[in-house]
């Protein structure tokens, strides 16, 4: 099979006004012959279900939380980029989507990342009319701030709970079609398989996860919006819930898998304390815009933070990367993050932690405050010296007070921006980050891997779309902070609105009965599946797999890979696998909530996919953003592309059970950005 991307002809800034005048359209009488199954309602599912729905198809929206607002878009903290250019800081449409190409080490496609950069202007606006409460400045315009691989601020927020003011405003926007009678909501319902007649997707099996019941839904496409894969690793900053079931039931079906081995670990997080965690908290990127990283200089230091000289600590991001500082993107800062801790200078108990401190920006906010409040410096001393004679000719005791009175303020102004994370940072911790100095450390947090999707969101599988993190995305082998917001609402509200059409004016209005033979044997198959599951009598449960599968991803197709590791942890997930299914023991019965049940079937996949991931880790020999191969890094330990014979994206097609998959290849052609070595320096 040879991958068209569709990429539309003509300029680059002219493809998605072009492509949107050129495609087919249905027309609103008969758009409600037509029924849609998205399966999700995070942020890319919910803006799509509302958007499709008041377009006037009929839509049946699916997910296993018992409300979309559960979805774990909700916990997305720092912000969402546009290029809006309200800074007036020189950003641009182009800028976005250079910076967005570049932070992705030039493994995206131009045509889609240009696209994103434009809609993102939409997007704001939309979610501005929606209500959804942005941050603003003191004048009411709206505020932004700066996220890593950006030299502009474009990144709107609500605070540190952006996912949750968007996925409201989404949510509402898909509760009115709801009470409109246009999207049928499903809850605590989990799609366990694709059912694909005469070529094209037309359906899916679900289970209830209350009564166990397995039912077939049937439409005229089917959208994937069901997030990323991040808990193959067992730790990650993904909710709980968070699975590939959906994707890897869809490959299985036919649905090319787009570079899988792209993950994303980000670089704060708070760090792992031991065995008994079941789940990362992330603290967000937007902390690194006040927050600076460092270590002690000398190795072996034990000292507390506050008793280490500033002559004596190691701020290695500044040091290294002048430019960005301490916002270069992730994948550069957590490899640096790992490179000084393996030189024995981490930080806490685990010695795996370096120091994001806040102390220069409160006091230098304070000071700010209190300029602006007595004005100028002058003012200061004024107002010090005649309410604390004792510092007027004493000049140490009067820094003492200065110091004092700009963190009373400066902890005000960290409050504003970022209170939430500084309480979770305490509750989890019980250390106050206002006063000493938050211990990260690199942790799972998106899969840039996901469905192999056309320029129209459609997957291999003619009537199947992907949307969000659940496609392969726009962010090649590293997504920059606060772009996956961006994307998911783009697909979702601006882009799956057009492209479906192009599609469904060629599709007939006739339904599929769920009687159809392909219904049935798909359903057969959930059955069986489950049966199986139910009847092992081993003594080990799924959370002792899903462990030792995390611990070998992370060990050897993590934050740095080699050709031996891979090797080795390929062989020891299929023993893995092969052990689950021997050995495993769930407990209880279909026909009830059964959460061992769920884990069970959702491990199972992981544990075919991370058998993948580890294939197309080792098949690219080369290191881009996420994927470090040790085996290729410059001088200076920095990743070493082979443009020459990597500049494609992989996508993986599945031949069957223990065979291998097949590698298909699509090329990337680069007209509008040169490709250059990356540098933050
Ligand atoms: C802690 C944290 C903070 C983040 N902060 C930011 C940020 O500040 N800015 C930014 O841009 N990005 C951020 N991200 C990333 C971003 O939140 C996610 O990439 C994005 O929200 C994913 O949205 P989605 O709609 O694709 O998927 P999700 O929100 O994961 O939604 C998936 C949906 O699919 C459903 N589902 C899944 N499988 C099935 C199935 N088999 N059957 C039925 N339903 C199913 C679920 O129920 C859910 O409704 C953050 C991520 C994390 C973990």
């Amino acid at each position: 099979m040879v991958l068209d991307s569709k990429i539309p002809s003509g300029p680059l800034a002219e493809k998605w006004t072009r492509h949107k005048a050129t495609v087919k359209l249905v027309n609103p009488a008969n758009k409600r012959k037509y029924d849609i199954i998205v399966v999700g309602t995070g942020l890319a599912g919910a803006s799509a279900a509302a958007t499709l729905a008041e377009l006037g198809y009929n839509v049946k929206a699916f997910c296993f939380q018992d409300s979309p607002r559960r979805a774990h878009s909700i916990a997305a903290q720092g912000g969402i980029n546009a290029a809006k250019n309200y800074k007036n800081d020189g950003d641009s449409v182009f800028r976005l989507f250079y910076d967005t190409i570049k932070g992705g080490d030039y493994r995206s496609r131009e045509a889609n990342v240009y696209r994103l950069a434009e809609v993102s202007v939409n997007i704001i606006d939309q979610c501005v009319a929606q209500g959804v409460p942005f941050a603003r400045e003191y004048g009411g315009l709206l505020d932004n701030r700066s996220f890593g691989g950006a030299q502009v601020s474009r990144t709107f927020y609500a605070k540190g709970q952006t996912g949750q003011q968007l996925l409201l405003g989404a949510y509402g926007a898909m509760s009115r079609q709801i009470a409109a009678g246009k999207i049928e909501m499903h809850t605590r319902t989990e799609m366990l398989d694709l059912v694909v007649i005469d070529g094209r997707a037309r359906g899916i099996i679900t289970r209830n996860l209350i009564t166990g019941k397995i039912e077939a839904h049937s439409a005229h496409a089917v959208l994937l919006c069901t997030g990323g894969y991040g808990n193959v690793f067992y730790l990650s900053t993904n909710a709980m819930g968070s699975n590939a079931t959906a994707i890897w039931r869809a490959h299985k079906k036919g649905a090319f898998f787009g570079n899988p081995c792209f993950t994303q670990i980000h670089p704060t997080c708070i760090p792992v304390t031991g065995d008994h965690q079941s789940k990362l908290t992330l603290m967000s990127e937007s902390l690194r815009n006040d927050g600076r990283v460092w270590v002690p200089k000398k190795a072996g230091d034990t000292r507390p933070p506050h008793e280490i000289p500033e002559e004596e600590r190691d701020y290695f991001l500044e040091r290294k990367y002048p430019s960005f500082g301490n916002l270069v993107p992730r994948d550069v800062a957590s490899r640096n993050a790992k490179y000084v801790c393996d030189e024995g200078r981490g930080v806490g108990a685990s010695k795996l932690a370096v120091y994001l401190d806040f102390e220069e920006a409160i006091l230098r906010e304070g000071k700010k405050v209190l300029s602006t409040t007595y004005n100028g410096e002058e003012g200061i001393r004024r107002f010090i010296h005649s309410n604390f004679p004792e510092t007027v000719s004493n000049a140490e005791a009067y820094e003492k007070k200065l110091k004092e009175l700009s963190r009373i303020e400066g902890e005000k102004v960290i409050d504003a921006k970022y209170g939430n994370l500084f309480q979770m940072y305490e509750k989890i911790t019980n250390e106050n980050p206002y006063k000493t100095p938050m211990r990260i450390y690199p942790a799972v947090h998106y899969t840039m891997g996901g469905l192999w999707v056309d320029y129209n969101l459609m997957t291999t599988i003619p009537g199947l779309y992907a949307l969000g993190e659940a496609n392969f995305s726009d962010h090649g082998a590293n997504r920059l902070g606060a772009s996956a917001l961006m994307q998911g609402l783009a697909d979702g509200y601006f882009i799956i609105p057009y492209t479906i059409g192009d599609y469904l004016a060629t599709m007939p209005f006739d339904k599929v009965p769920t009687s159809h033979p392909a219904f049935k044997e798909a359903e057969e198959n959930v059955k069986n599946q489950i049966k199986t599951l139910l009847s092992l009598k081993g003594d080990k449960t799924v959370d002792d797999y899903h462990k030792a599968l995390g611990k070998i991803m992370w060990d050897y197709c993590g934050m740095s890979r080699n050709e031996k590791g891979l090797k080795y942890a390929q062989q020891k997930i299929q023993e893995i696998r092969a052990e689950f299914w021997q050995n495993l023991i769930v407990g209880g019965k279909n026909e009830e909530l059964n959460q061992s049940l769920e884990k069970a079937l959702r491990v199972a996949d992981f544990l075919e996919l991370g058998e993948l991931m580890v294939i197309d880790a080792l098949h690219r020999n080369e290191s881009c953003g996420g994927h470090f191969r040790e085996e290729y890094q410059t001088e200076d330990g920095e990743a070493l592309r082979n443009d020459s014979e990597y500049a494609y994206v992989a996508a993986w097609e599945w031949t069957g059970k223990d065979k291998p998959p097949i590698l298909h290849k699509e090329e990337l052609n680069f007209e509008n950005v040169k490709l250059t070595q990356r540098s933050y320096k």
